[in-house]
């Protein structure tokens, strides 16, 4: 491990990933003041780690202390171990630090010049873990097991914050389907890894949905936070419909487990149901519409069905999303065709003559 202190040196349009990952601690500290001078963020792909300064009263640490202590801490033995663990946030309260742990590995032929694609990757990647250690709410608490639905809060809390980010740093017609952060791609870790306490995806559908109202280039740094809060708080779903979820998906699960076709098929099936329940088809649409747009299987096969057969599910899928978005909870739920205005006037009793009353 070696520690980078960031000097601020003007670099033209190519960038190395010592340069993003300078410019990601620099930004984190002056976004979130008070992370100052306690935030290391490791790259476990480089053994480095960076800091815009390390405050040694607080920590106890200095530039060369942290080194050995994140050398021995372990998270860093963990994650050498398991190349699969992508990246991880923690906090170690008897040094005052917060720590953010990288371990996305790049190919060494782009380290001097990465490319957009892996730079927007590992930014959304490191704004989720910063959201952990930075955002109230980002780390969750009275967690009992790996699968405890309280960790659903901070995984929704820092998913939201990676997406408003997104549009924040690229703008809103930037394409933004995160291999990890997309509503497809939680959807589906959430049903073939069983991974439920990453499940973010109706936080993350809301966040696409309203992401044309919302000015990002106005919302100050605080703003972004109490924003990415908000949007976890109001559309995380409910521990019930979690299971719930769980449970009706399962089948599909098996389905893709007997080979990719006959997984899709399942999961068309069950999306398009006229008698899927509200919660099957918010949930089925986003996971069917991401692999339509990408025309990729879970494993990353193209996926080869009839064209006709494609198109169809594509054009019933639209009708009823159209529906959907229209009718919000009332789904497939009786409405009258077009609500009455109130009547004026004749129902309106006028207490003009009280000053007259005996
Ligand atoms: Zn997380």
């Amino acid at each position: 491990m070696q520690a980078s202190m960031s000097s601020s040196s003007p670099s033209p349009e190519k960038k190395s990933l010592s340069d993003i990952f300078n410019k990601f601690a620099d930004d984190a500290v002056e976004r979130f003041p008070h992370l100052k001078g306690q935030l290391l963020v490791v790259n476990m792909d480089e053994k480095k780690i960076y800091a815009k300064e390390i405050d040694t009263q607080k920590t106890g640490l200095t530039k060369q202390t942290a080194v050995d202590y994140i050398s021995n801490h372990p998270l860093t033995k963990a994650m050498e171990q398991d190349k699969g663990m992508s990246s991880a946030a923690t906090r170690d309260d008897k040094h005052n630090l917060k720590l953010v742990f990288m371990n996305e590995s790049v190919s060494p032929a782009e380290r001097d010049n990465v490319s957009k694609e892996t730079e927007q990757h590992l930014l959304y990647v490191m704004d989720h873990e910063l959201a952990h250690t930075a955002i109230k709410d980002g780390f969750s608490k009275d967690v009992k097991s790996a699968y405890d639905y309280n960790i659903l809060l901070g995984e929704s809390v820092a998913d939201a914050y990676a997406q408003i980010r997104h549009y924040q740093r690229f703008g809103v017609d930037d394409y933004a389907h995160n291999k990890y952060v997309s509503p497809a791609g939680r959807a589906e870790n959430f049903v073939l890894g069983g991974d439920s306490v990453h499940f973010t995806s109706f936080v993350l559908d809301a966040i696409n949905k309203q992401k044309d109202k919302i000015d990002f280039d106005k919302l100050t740094p605080q703003q972004t936070a109490e924003l990415a809060r908000r949007f976890a708080l109001e559309y995380m779903p409910p521990k019930r419909v979690v299971q719930d979820l769980a449970y009706t998906f399962a089948p599909i699960r098996n389905a893709f487990r007997k080979g990719m076709d006959v997984g899709f098929k399942a999961l068309v099936d069950k999306t398009l149901d006229p008698n899927a329940d509200y919660y099957t088809f918010k949930f089925g649409s986003l996971w069917l519409s991401g692999m339509l747009e990408t025309g990729k299987h879970p494993d990353g096969r193209p996926i080869n069905l009839p064209k006709q057969y494609l198109d169809d599910v594509s054009t019933k899928l639209k009708a009823r999303e159209a529906k959907f978005e229209k009718d919000g909870l009332l789904f497939d739920m009786p409405t009258v065709g077009k609500p009455k205005p109130p009547s004026a006037g004749n129902n309106v009793v006028k207490f003009n003559g009280f000053g007259k009353a005996a």
